[in-house]
């Protein structure tokens, strides 16, 4: 495996990290109650998935 020769400084280190910044959670509304949901997941709070009932919903 190849071993650096010369290590980096800090400025070149921290300007490749400049892209590596968490991006905020994706979220969307359920099409069914509006509730925000993860994109193409069953929602958690009506349990439906494009238009189907997938999980029974917990009252
Ligand atoms: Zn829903």
């Amino acid at each position: 495996m190849a071993v650096p020769r010369n290590r980096h400084s800090n400025a070149r280190k921290n300007s490749k990290r400049s892209h590596h910044a968490k991006k905020p959670k994706c979220l969307s509304a359920c099409s069914e109650c509006g509730k925000l949901k993860m994109p193409h997941t069953a929602c958690p709070a009506c349990g439906k998935y494009a238009g189907r009932q997938i999980t029974p919903v917990a009252t």
